[in-house]
């Protein structure tokens, strides 16, 4: 009498490989298509990203792919700015108009247009198209997003956590993991925490929110925000004072044993001293006398002195020792301040002195240095950290992020067994990257790459006056290490006119319109401002998006994109590939299913406007096209002779290779039958150790990741950092403004010291939002099936605020910042440092986006923390208005909020709905894929 049920239904007909988009991970699947229609996602087990796992987002993609919320058709706007008011155009008439508005500018004065991507994956295609094109004004999202998480690694260590890195998962005994939300690195950190849970690995979360990682953590220390930095250093206090630190590391493989001039009265007042030819010098034990470093034979005394010409030189971990053993760093003394009792602090320090000094992880492989040395076996620490965004949007967030990273190399716990490895083409430190190039000229491509790695003030991007030559200041005094730019403030500086006034925005899957700017209300008014002749003060807005964001209403004319499964995409070594430790690898997306609208792949219209402009490297002598498209492009194009966009399937003298070699033409055919993807596994001498293995360096040259070996010692005092501070200590012919002079000595300190964030009077309370596991920026609260698990987000308040304001789970409460108010509905938690509130990031819309009816729970319950903030600090009273960021990168302060809260009536004055291009919201999503 049982129903007949089918338990494996043949779910398809045809399975295509492809690399998921539904967050940043760029993890494997397998599309399973029926009757040519999506039907099922997977994970692809043989990827080496996500070996097969799939979260709930991935599999949710193919609500993604069928979006209401789809562009259509190319839109050219037809009402004011704002109004959703739009008509269809053809692609030619598209293309057309922008490069109307574009190639003017070109021939006069390129930096007029600035062009700025959001989450894409695409940058190395994106930043050299800025440069062909000859503007300065290009950046992606990273200056709002972990700009100083990757900064602060690379001027330290050559590479940081997740694109550039990762725990050793299948040795480490402890793992702390710092300021992480559920999105970046998502699937890899899933898989990484249930390794370690299966082999009893102890796991820490340091976190004033203990949710997702933090919430299956062995131990959770409720920090409270901004403190990270201060808690880090306290820990390499303790760990000093105990003598647990690596010294032959650090001698062998650091800048610790380099000599610093230690004279406040010298020229070269905390610079290290250099040779005639440049060269670092040590102390050589056998004879107390400075040599220069890596001297054959000489054995470095980590804690050398010398006096030459009349001045004292110490090293480098002497200055560290001197500069972290003050009383200041005790746990004692700053137990209060984060919010984590001293004791406990000391109890950090000795699991991590313990786990790393008296358990070593020996993996028993030979290997030779880079001074031929052989060494029979590879030696670690056994503990490794993560962080991201929670410890590095602050303003003092570069510092803390390099303090993190000088306490894993002081344990010895960087590329040793058990501790952070990183991931090819990393490691790559800071004087191995471009420099940014900022000077346009009329008609002229620019001399290099926009943005880069500044080493001194002779690298800024500012004119003969010192003013900034970009729109968005990255580069100048305010801000000299922006190495991602700032996009967060182009359009606040654009509607200023401050450095200049420019004439064409043309943005890329970038959302300025709502969650990717602070101060959300102001950037919608700006973004709509006309001057006193009624025209607008950016005078035109080109977009490019999949979906009807809030951002599209404001555009002038709309490049509609494709979804992630209807486009050629690449995941290159040239930009941020997915490589693991033990393998570098790329890979590519193709449509797996043709678009059923009138849109195009982003990159193949930008391609295609290049060619328009006769833009170089874009267009042949005839005056055709040299790339059909983004896949012939991918294929074709050579960064430098032998290295392209992809690495395999290359063509050698002997046949196909992977690494160096020429185009060829079945490159993506080949990626395609490979599932997506190429993989280069390192051999197994060069699997850790990589800046100083021989074989390692060998093979970064043999497979075109770097064009010679290239070994360095890790920085844990920052020479670059130490020449900005001398400038702004008046030293030497570049000089900083006098205004920014004090803010830049005190930020930009060779060794990482801990600034307070603001503390603005009448705020007590700290205000964070985290990004769910279960959604990626704004795409997520569209997505029909992940709409079901976060349809709005609650303010969620510790146990002991609920009790003072006499609130209730769905109570309603007004949260004021120094610059607004939102008015949202609460829920208690408990496991919440008892200082901070927080809510999930993006969830709330604005009415009328997304193809999402007026009333969806996202427009009506969920709300935006985003306008509270403001891109300016509230006014100091010296008559200026200073940034609210870190004062190095210029990184957004976004966890540097503070509020207050009161009980309240549900919000009567919401945002006004905006109208859409897209139709009207269907009732039902629902349809079966058939044969
Ligand atoms: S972690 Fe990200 S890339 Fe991986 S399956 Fe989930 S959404 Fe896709």
């Amino acid at each position: 009498m049982q129903p007949k049920v089918d338990t494996s239904p043949q779910v398809s007909d045809e399975v295509r490989q492809t690399t998921c988009y539904m967050c940043a991970c760029r993890c494997g699947i397998n599309v399973h298509l029926k009757g040519g229609k999506v039907a099922y996602i997977e994970g692809n087990r043989d990827h080496p990203v996500n070996k097969g796992v799939l979260c709930a987002k991935g599999s949710a993609g193919i609500m993604q792919h069928n979006s209401p919320a789809r562009l259509r058709a190319p839109l050219r706007r037809v009402g004011p700015r704002g109004s959703g008011e739009f008509e269809e155009i053809s692609w030619d008439e598209a293309l057309d108009l922008a490069v109307s508005w574009m190639k003017p500018l070109r021939d006069t004065a390129p930096e007029k247009l600035a062009f700025f991507t959001g989450r894409d994956q695409s940058q190395s295609l994106t930043g050299w198209w800025a440069q062909q094109f000859g503007t300065p004004n290009f950046a992606a999202h990273g200056g709002f997003c972990s700009v100083n998480m990757a900064a602060a690694g690379i001027y330290t260590m050559g590479g940081a956590f997740w694109e550039f890195g990762a725990p050793d998962w299948d040795h480490t005994k402890l793992f702390i993991l710092f300021g992480v939300a559920e999105d970046h690195d998502s699937n890899p950190i899933k898989m990484g925490l249930g390794k370690l849970k299966a082999r009893g690995a102890k796991v820490i979360g340091v976190n004033p929110v203990r949710s997702g990682y933090n919430a299956i953590a062995d131990e959770w220390v409720g920090i409270t925000p901004g403190t990270d930095g201060l808690l880090i250093l306290s820990l390499v206090h303790c760990l000093l004072r105990a003598g647990r630190i690596d010294v032959e590391y650090l001698t062998r493989y650091t800048d610790a044993p380099l000599l610093i001039d230690c004279d406040p009265k010298s020229d070269s007042y905390g610079l290290l001293l250099r040779d005639t030819q440049g060269r670092a010098q040590v102390v050589d034990r056998a004879t107390g006398r400075a040599v220069p470093v890596d001297t054959a034979g000489v054995a470095a005394d980590p804690g050398g002195q010398v006096r030459q010409a009349g001045l004292t030189h110490v090293t480098v971990l002497h200055r560290l020792a001197e500069t972290y053993l003050k009383p200041e760093y005790a746990p004692e003394a700053v137990a209060s301040r984060c919010g984590v009792p001293a004791e406990q602090i000391h109890a950090l320090a000795g699991q991590i002195a313990r786990a790393a000094f008296e358990d070593p992880v020996v993996i028993d492989q030979p290997w030779t240095d880079w001074h031929g040395v052989q060494h029979n076996k590879m030696v670690g620490r056994g503990v490794a950290f993560h962080a991201m965004r929670g410890i590095s949007a602050h303003a003092n967030g570069f510092q803390t992020a390099r303090a993190l990273h000088m306490l894993q190399i002081l344990l010895g716990a960087v590329e040793t067994p058990g501790g952070m490895r990183f991931k090819p083409p990393y490691p790559k430190p800071a004087d191995a990257h471009p420099k940014p190039h900022a000077q346009a000229r009329a008609g002229q491509p620019l001399d290099g790459p926009p943005l880069g790695y500044p080493m001194g003030p002779e690298d800024l991007a500012v004119d003969d006056a010192g003013a900034p030559l970009r729109i968005d200041k990255a580069f100048s005094w305010e801000n000299p290490l922006s190495v991602h730019g700032l996009m967060h403030m182009v359009i606040s500086n654009a509607v200023a006119g401050d450095p200049y006034r420019i004439d064409t925005l043309f943005l890329y899957m970038a959302n300025m319109a709502w969650n990717s700017s602070m101060n959300t209300r102001g950037v919608m008014e700006m973004l709509s401002r006309t001057d006193e002749t009624g025209a607008y003060v950016i005078p035109r807005i080109i977009y490019s998006d999949a979906y009807s964001s809030e951002m599209v209403a404001y555009a002038d004319l709309i490049l509609p994109d494709t979804t992630y499964l209807e486009r050629h995409d690449c995941i290159s070594l040239l930009d941020r590939p997915v490589s693991e430790p033990d393998a570098a690898a790329d890979a590519i997306r193709w449509p797996v299913v043709a678009p059923d609208r009138d849109v195009r792949g982003f990159q193949s219209v930008l391609l295609d406007l290049g060619a328009r402009m006769g833009l170089p490297g874009m267009v042949q002598p005839d005056g055709t096209a040299t790339y059909a498209d983004y896949a012939d492009y991918i294929m074709r194009h050579e960064r430098r002779p032998g290295v392209g966009p992809l690495a395999g399937w290359r063509m050698g003298d002997g046949g196909v290779q992977h690494g160096r070699g020429a185009p060829n033409a079945a490159q993506i055919d080949s990626y395609v039958a490979n599932g997506g993807f190429c993989e280069m596994h390192l051999p197994e001498e060069a699997r850790y150790f990589k800046p100083w293995n021989a074989a390692y360096q060998a093979w970064a040259v043999q497979t075109g990741l770097q064009d010679a070996p290239s070994p360095y010692r890790f920085t844990l005092y920052s020479e670059p950092l130490r020449r900005f501070q001398r400038a702004a200590e008046g030293h030497g012919d570049l000089q900083p403004p006098d205004h920014l002079r004090a803010p830049l000595a005190a930020a930009m300190t060779p060794l990482p010291e801990w600034t307070a964030p603001p503390a603005p009077q009448g705020y007590p309370l700290h205000a964070l939002t985290q990004r769910p596991m279960a959604m990626y920026h704004s795409w997520g609260s569209q997505n029909a099936w992940l709409r079901q698990i976060h349809g709005h987000n609650p303010m969620y308040l510790p146990t002991a605020v609920m009790r003072e304001h006499g609130l209730r789970d769905g109570d309603w409460a007004r949260v004021t910042s120094p610059h607004g108010q939102v008015t949202v509905p609460v829920a208690e938690m408990a496991a919440l440092n008892p200082n901070t509130i927080w809510t999930w990031n993006a969830i709330g819309k604005r009415a009328g986006a997304w193809a999402l009816s007026e009333d969806a729970p996202e427009a009506k319950k969920g709300f935006l923390l985003n306008h509270l903030i403001h891109e300016l600090l509230p006014p100091k009273g010296d008559g200026l208005r200073w940034s609210n960021s870190d004062p190095v990168t210029g990184q957004a302060a976004w966890f540097d909020l503070r509020v207050r809260i009161e009980k309240s009536a549900p919000p009567t004055n919401p945002i006004p709905p905006q109208s859409s291009p897209v139709p009207a919201p269907p009732t039902d999503v629902r349809w079966q894929v058939k044969d």
